[in-house]
């Protein structure tokens, strides 16, 4: 993340978004809650980030704080990271309770900003919680699947799914409308203060859930190490 920062010109960034663990530091797959205050000149970064895995003894979710264990701010795979300067500002504050249609806040945001700006991009980010009821998560396995996975079907197979509980703390990153560079259009994470964390689906508790969350639209969008050859397996 420290190298991310510098990319976007905007060292010192603070990162929060939804990612993966770095194999190569933790040695094993999970899901990573980025939530980071890079490195700037004369400061060292702070690493706030939880991390889920799956616990070997139980097979249940395994959430730790990443600074409990890990001394670095790397992430694996891919990431969806919001950048800011870290300061205090006018923010969007969005209040929803009882979910009455199929799709998650998230997706709702997102496609009702599709439909009012077209074909303009319109990125978001920032953090809500879920007051009130209960989720669906996945965490990645600790092992790569030693086989490829070449359809939707093969990825859901391949991950675990949990229902976590509120008070659940997301961070999520969207853009209305993918502007051609082959982006994952929303990405949320979340971490709790009992233990569950992980990459949120939807609420399953329609008829009681609460949300609040606070947003702000991004300046600019960054593709970093696009990949040459893409497909759209795994993007839900
Ligand atoms: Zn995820």
């Amino acid at each position: 993340m420290n190298a991310v920062s510098k990319e976007l010109e905007l060292p010192g960034a603070f990162m929060l978004g939804a990612g993966a663990v770095s194999a190569k530091t933790a040695g094993i797959n999970g899901e990573l809650m980025p939530l980071v205050l890079t490195e700037a000149e004369g400061r060292p970064f702070v690493n706030g980030s939880y991390y889920s895995t799956i616990n070997p003894v139980d097979g249940k979710c395994l959430q730790e704080k990443y600074s409990d264990r890990f001394h670095d701010c790397d992430f694996g795979l891919l990431a969806n990271l919001y950048a800011c300067e870290g300061k205090p500002g006018t923010v969007i504050e969005v209040r929803a309770c009882r979910r009455t249609g199929e799709l998650s806040l998230v997706s709702c945001m997102r496609k009702t900003m599709e439909e009012h700006y077209k074909e303009k991009s319109v990125a978001l980010g920032g953090t809500f919680i879920i007051q009130k009821g209960k989720a669906k998560i996945h965490i990645m396995p600790r092992e790569f699947s030693s086989c490829p996975l070449n359809t939707d079907e093969d990825v859901e197979n391949w991950l675990r799914h949990f229902e976590v509980s509120a008070p659940f703390i997301c961070q999520t990153v969207m853009v209305s409308k993918d502007p051609g560079l082959d982006l994952r259009v929303e990405h949320t994470h979340g971490f709790s203060h009992h233990g569950e964390g992980g990459h949120y689906y939807i609420d399953t508790t329609p008829n009681t859930v609460e949300y609040v969350g606070y947003f702000l639209p991004a300046e600019f969008i960054y593709r970093i190490d696009r990949p040459t050859e893409t497909h759209n397996v795994g993007r839900d």
